[in-house]
């Protein structure tokens, strides 16, 4: 499932490669993705250009250019891929929907499990979830402060819960939110209430140090994401607990164990990680 540092490498290599590119035709083939804006909504972008392609937490906002003043949002969700082609290609399972451009390249969305969304509007207040987000670990006022503050009402929630739930910190998903408890040394099942003030900093120093290590190798890769390039991640090979379950703790030799929190599979080592 792409998480944070998989959606920001969505969005990088597509903005290398379909940025002030005219759309020629859109085409979209199942419109059950659609949340918001019909097919007749989406033929209304011939013509215009991808401006900018912008990110938040999980969701990928292409800006249309002048005067089209439109969104085009996409949530990948569990499966969800944007492949870029160079070269029109034949359609293969689960494409949903195809953008041409003028110079012959396209833009395919393709999704197995077909839970991704798109929305087309003029108004990002439109696009359900986007405005309830949380501070980012790598945005520049994120801090302990701020995940404290957005804790403490909440003493007897779970710090893995915590960590999922996108209007606390926006972009985290189950991958990293257990290699961040493992960085932190923090048993995901903790309440909040719990949690010291230096525990508190160093689950946010996890937080942004994780994302940006993940960025920099393009993502974690354990079935299907790949970016607009049809290109794997790399962080898959620096995880330390996230489906480890019976390895050895990278620290103190101790076999990593699972739990369920919230109904989620979670990776910990009961060493390192206390109750
Ligand atoms: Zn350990």
């Amino acid at each position: 499932m792409p998480e944070l540092p998989e959606v920001e490498t969505v969005r990088r290599s597509l903005t290398d490669l379909v940025l002030h590119k005219e759309i020629k035709a859109v085409e979209i083939f199942k419109p059950a993705i659609l949340a918001l804006g019909d097919e007749a909504a989406y033929a209304g972008l011939v013509g215009y250009e991808l401006a900018e392609i912008g990110r938040r937490g999980k969701y990928l906002l292409f800006k249309l250019n002048e005067p089209a003043d439109l969104l085009w949002v996409v949530h990948l969700r569990m499966t969800g891929k944007l492949l870029y082609h160079q070269q029109p290609e034949p359609l293969q399972k689960h494409d949903h929907a195809r953008l041409q451009f003028a110079d012959g390249s396209e833009l395919v969305y393709n999704d197995t499990r077909a839970f991704g969304r798109f929305w087309l509007t003029q108004d990002a207040a439109q696009v359900s979830g986007l405005n309830s987000l949380g501070l980012e670990p790598l945005d520049a006022e994120f801090s302990a402060a701020y995940w404290q503050e957005k804790i403490k009402r909440r003493p007897k929630t779970q710090v893995k819960v915590a960590l999922l739930d996108q209007t606390v910190v926006a972009g985290l998903g189950n991958i990293y939110a257990d290699e961040v408890l493992f960085q932190a040394g923090v048993h995901p099942e903790r309440p909040l209430g719990t949690l010291t003030d230096e525990e508190n900093q160093r689950l946010a120093q996890a937080m942004r140090e994780i994302l940006q290590a993940s960025i920099e190798q393009r993502g974690t890769t354990f079935r299907d994401y790949v970016d607009g390039n049809n290109q794997k991640g790399g962080y898959q090979e620096f995880l330390r607990v996230f489906q480890k379950l019976n390895q050895p703790c990278p620290n103190c030799g101790q076999q990593i164990q699972r739990i369920k929190v919230a109904g989620r599979s979670s990776y910990f080592c009961p060493h390192c990680q206390l109750k």
